[in-house]
This record gives C-alpha cells, sequence and structure tokens, in this order.
C-alpha cells in the first residue's frame, strides 16, 4: 500500500499540494486524473519519494520515502515521468537496460539480460532494440521509457501520461498490457497512471483518485466515481459519460 498523510508539497514557495490523505490499495489501475495544474505529475513525483514534502510523509510499504535511501526507493517505485529526455546516443536496448540499474548497480547478469529482453518483448520493442533513441518516433520512444520502468521490477508503476504520444492501436496495447500485469499472482504490479483519455480511465482503471488545485476531489472505484457529473465540475466543461457497445466513453457534451 502507499499512503500519503497529510502530504503538503510546496515549490517555489507555492503550496502545490495541500494536505493530502490518500491509500492506493495494492493491485490494479489507479487512474489519477485532474485539469492541468492539479498537482498530479507534482503528486507522482512526492510519491516516488522524489520531492521532500513541506509537510506530512509518504510511506510505500511502510517505507518512508523521504528518508529511504534510493536505491530501496529505486526498488519499491518506477516512475515514468512526463518530460522523459535522453541526450545521450542510446539505444532502446541500453534505455531499457538502464532500469535493471537498482538491481545489478554497473554489473548487468543473465537475469538482468532477461529482464530486458521480456521487457522489450513485452512493449513490442524487440525489433527496434538497436535504434538509437533519437531515430524513434515520439509513441516508440514513449513505448521505450514505459518497457524501462517495467524493467526495473518494482512492485508499483507510476506512469505520468503513458498514452500521450501513442496511436489507439499501441494505447490499448498498453492499457491491456498494464491490466495484464496487475492480475493478481507472483509478481504482479500495482499501476497508478495520470490519464487525460478519460474513456480509457473508465474503461481500464479499477480506481481513481481526481485532484484539483492540489486537493482530493474524489477517489474511490472507477465504476462508481467517474461520473460524468463528477468529470463537468473537476474540468469545468460538459462531459457525459456513455455506454457503447457495452463499454463506457467519455465525451463533451
Ligand atoms: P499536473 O501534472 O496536474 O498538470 P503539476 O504537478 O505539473 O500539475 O503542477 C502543479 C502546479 O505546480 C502547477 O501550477 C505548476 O505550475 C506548479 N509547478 C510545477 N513544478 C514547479 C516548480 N518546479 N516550481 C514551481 N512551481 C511548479
Ligand atoms: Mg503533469
Amino acid at each position: 500500500m502507499i499512503e500519503t498523510e497529510t502530504l503538503g508539497v510546496a515549490l517555489g514557495g507555492r503550496t502545490i499540494l495541500d494536505g493530502l490523505n490518500l491509500r492506493f490499495g495494492q493491485g490494479g489501475i489507479t487512474a489519477l486524473v485532474g485539469p492541468n495544474g492539479a498537482g498530479k505529475s507534482t503528486l507522482l513525483h512526492a510519491l516516488a519519494g522524489l520531492l521532500r514534502p513541506a509537510r506530512g510523509r509518504v510511506t510505500v510499504e511502510g517505507l518512508d520515502m523521504a528518508r529511504a535511501a534510493p536505491i530501496d526507493r529505486a526498488k519499491a517505485v518506477a516512475l515514468l515521468t512526463q518530460s522523459e529526455r535522453v541526450t545521450a546516443r542510446l539505444t532502446v536496448a541500453d534505455l531499457v537496460g538502464f532500469g535493471r540499474w537498482p538491481h545489478h548497480k554497473g554489473r548487468p547478469g543473465a537475469e538482468d539480460h532477461r529482464q530486458v529482453a521480456e521487457a522489450m518483448e513485452l512493449f513490442d520493442l524487440t525489433a527496434l532494440s538497436g535504434q538509437l533513441l533519437d531515430s524513434l518516433s515520439g509513441g516508440q520512444r514513449q513505448r521505450a521509457f514505459t518497457a524501462m520502468a517495467y524493467a526495473q521490477e518494482t512492485p508499483w508503476m507510476l506512469l505520468d501520461e503513458p498514452l500521450s504520444a501513442l496511436d489507439p492501436r499501441y494505447s490499448r496495447d498498453l492499457m491491456e498490457r498494464l491490466q495484464g500485469l496487475t492480475r493478481p499472482g507472483p509478481g504482479a504490479r500495482s499501476v497508478i497512471i495520470v490519464l487525460h483519455d478519460l474513456s480509457a480511465a473508465a474503461r481500464y482503471a479499477d480506481r481513481v483518485v481526481a485532484l484539483k488545485g492540489g486537493r482530493l476531489v474524489t477517489s474511490g472505484p472507477a465504476s462508481l466515481k467517474l461520473t460524468g457529473e463528477m468529470l463537468s465540475g473537476l474540468f469545468g466543461t460538459g462531459l457525459a459519460v456513455e455506454t457503447v457497445r457495452g463499454r463506457r466513453l467519455v465525451a463533451p457534451v
């Protein structure tokens, strides 16, 4: 479980997150939704222990993330940020291999190579493994970063808008893979994912956490909480949840 207790974060002298008491239960997919500037990315950084809270604390399976050693944080939580950029001339396989650092600390072994190969296979990157990152499309690069986060082999994966550059096929593909990864069983992952594709949230998320202005608006099962009324208030624009061919879709109205 990830817990925040009266979590407050200030950046540049401004309060960005304020008094958040959240509990993320293990397993499944939690969609983090809210308007631009709500504090979603800040929250993911705080959950990963990459921001020191001004108030309160974050624990991951009881580990106090502000006090934990970087290696322990990196074994608990993998964070895919919104603005991943690499300037070095790296191949896809190099990048995905970085995910293994907390495990091998610079000396990759057979198990690390196996995990990297598995991650590339899972995210349909095997054919691209020798390509330089700067020769890929935005969506291919995004998949490579997601595979790196997967290869880190953490119980928690925090993904900040991983669908933003993906075409419809790869968006669906990623969400279905994440569903597979979160199915109960040995090695199951728990996923917290920032989504602006609200139909993807309605279709794939088990739970939802809605933020606005650095505060919690609502949280709970997606099937109950993702309603047109809640979303219209959250985003300040008309949104409706409709059922098409048995699936819930979110449409502007
Ligand atoms: P979201 O991901 O929900 O769009 P962010 O967490 O990125 O929102 O940002 C929340 C607020 O924090 C925004 O108002 C943003 O301008 C502000 N902010 C983000 N990073 C910084 C920073 N490094 N310094 C000052 N303000 C920041
Ligand atoms: Mg953001």
